[in-house]
């Protein structure tokens, strides 16, 4: 193969990077995937959506149990919390999934190149003290948590933390501050919450879930505080000072005025997260980043250099696994010659909270100011399986073109919403209509009934309301 040493390198083994290797390889390229961690899976195998669905699950149980959830089905049980038998599952999720792509690298011959990888030159890189040339090298690097001036995070001293030291807690914190009301606040903060923690989560804007449509956001809100979660709203954390085993933050409302004080046990600073470039050498390739710190590609994930292509977190969009494995799969696809799409108006995004929150395509806000829109909504309270289930918060929403009544958008918070969205996200990338949705005959007793009905109130009248 002339002097390359591969048709294909990828640098970031996360859900991008492994992905774009693996089918990169299945199409008969030489490929090659440097990681610098012990294990691979990048993030979202490590330290990102696995450790975080275990404990979220875990706890679930914990909480059912303690809430009174169980007692109402006629389970009566006192629940002891092992939380170190609970931290051990999470690791031994985590460790099976991360073999099993190492088995998957085996398997279709990817070589696993140890090590953290810079650029050379445009078709070369350096990965633990060798220089590798490819025809092709794939930047999946993903992301690292956005700092917060004046708050540091030491996950080790378990006071100021970061998602990842969030998930690693050796014991549950009296209080609980979280900072930003996004996904991972949500998601964390409810995790100890269950376990018995205090939270607070502190949000700059006026509400929190930004990006969600306004009804998700504002009943979101209202379910969380039903459930024990402080907020504090148009509020700014300006710094955070450790005093022996506590930390104490300062706050100002966003706006600006006076300024509080609030002691917390554990800090975590979830306010976002930002692309991973550093270190690359980018210049040595002749790239740039743009103002946001994010590689910019064309939709076949070609950069501005011709044989280097990007995917995942560090190019724009949401900052999700699969979004990124999609990504993986088009741009392998498209250096083998094929054409390789993806579909970003039609991304799906979860919350993995109780109830969960699912959302795919434009809000409600984002459609009315393309043009005139229909909506057709409709209560879980509504749903059979919901009420029968004890589960009476969240509905569903589903946004039509007025004209056309293409589907734009649909929302939903339920138990199974992330479960429920696939559906909606599938008639979306067919092209559905409100219509079509309403006359698909869905089973019963099943949550998604209420996606059926909230389409029939689209453009008619649900039947359950
Ligand atoms: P990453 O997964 O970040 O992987 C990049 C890899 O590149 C890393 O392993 C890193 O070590 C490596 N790398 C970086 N620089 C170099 C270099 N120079 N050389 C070699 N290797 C390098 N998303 C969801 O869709 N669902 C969820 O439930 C979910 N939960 C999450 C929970 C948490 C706590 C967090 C933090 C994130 C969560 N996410 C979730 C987001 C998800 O993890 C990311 O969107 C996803 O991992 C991005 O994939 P990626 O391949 O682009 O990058
Ligand atoms: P986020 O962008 O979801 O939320 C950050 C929040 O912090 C926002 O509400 C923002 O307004 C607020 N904020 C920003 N600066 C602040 C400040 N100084 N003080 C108070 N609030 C402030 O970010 P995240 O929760 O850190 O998550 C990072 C990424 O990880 C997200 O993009 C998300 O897509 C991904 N993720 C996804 C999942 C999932 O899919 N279930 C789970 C976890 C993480």
């Amino acid at each position: 193969m002339s002097d390359f040493d591969y048709d294909v390198l990828v640098i970031g083994a996360g859900p991008g990077g492994y992905v774009a290797a693996i089918r990169a390889a299945q199409l008969g390229l030489k490929t090659a995937c440097a990681d610098g961690r012990e294990t691979l899976g990048g993030t979202c195998l490590n330290v990102g959506c696995i450790p975080s669905k275990a404990m979220l699950h875990a706890s679930e149980f914990y909480d059912a149990a303690a809430n009174g959830a169980m007692a109402k089905m006629g389970i009566d049980v006192t629940p002891r919390l092992n939380l170190p038998a609970m931290h051990a599952q999470r690791v031994d999720a985590v460790k099976g999934l991360t073999a099993g792509i190492e088995f998957l690298f085996k398997k279709n011959k990817v070589d696993w190149l140890k090590g953290y990888a810079a650029f050379t030159g445009k078709d070369s890189v350096e990965v633990a003290g060798k220089t590798y040339r490819a025809k092709n090298i794939i930047i999946a690097t993903g992301s690292s948590v956005t700092p917060l001036p004046g708050v540091e995070v030491d996950n080790d001293k378990q006071i100021i933390v970061d998602s990842t030291g969030a998930l690693e807690l050796a014991k549950v914190p009296g209080h609980m501050v979280v900072i930003g009301g996004g996904v991972i606040g949500l998601e964390l903060g409810s995790v100890w919450r269950r376990l018995g923690a205090k939270v607070t989560c502190v949000e700059f804007l006026d509400q929190i879930l930004p990006g969600m449509d306004a009804d998700v956001r504002k009943d979101a809100n209202r379910i969380f505080k039903k459930q024990g979660i402080e907020f504090k709203l148009k509020t700014k954390v300006t710094g955070a000072a450790v005093k022996g085993k506590k930390a104490v933050l300062t706050l100002e409302p966003a706006a600006g005025g006076e300024a509080e004080t609030l002691e917390a046990d554990v800090v975590l600073v979830s306010i976002g997260r930002r692309p991973n470039t550093d270190g690359l050498a980018l210049d040595k390739a002749g790239l740039t980043t743009n103002q946001r710190g994010q590689i910019e590609t064309g939709h076949d994930f070609r950069t501005a250099v011709d044989g280097i292509w990007a995917i995942g977190d560090v190019i724009p969009g949401p900052m999700l696994a699969h979004k990124a494995e999609d990504e993986g799969i088009a741009c392998a696809e498209n250096i083998a010659g094929q054409t390789g799409i993806v579909n970003h108006d039609v991304i799906p995004s979860v919350v993995y909270t109780w109830p969960e929150i699912a959302g795919v395509g434009l809000t409600e806000e984002q459609a009315k100011e393309k043009g005139e829109v229909k909506v057709g909504k409709f209560p879980m309270a509504g749903n059979s399986r919901a009420k029968t289930n004890h589960e009476p918060d969240g509905f569903v929403k589903i946004i039509a073109d007025a004209k056309t009544d293409r589907v734009l958008g649909v929302w939903c918070i339920a138990s199974v919403a992330g479960t429920m969205i696939a559906q909606a996200a599938q008639a979306m990338e067919f092209g559905a209509t409100s219509e079509d949705i309403a006359y698909t005959c869905h089973a019963h007793p099943t949550h998604s009934e209420a996606v059926k009905e909230a389409a029939m109130g689209v453009t008619g009248k649900p039947i359950h309301i």
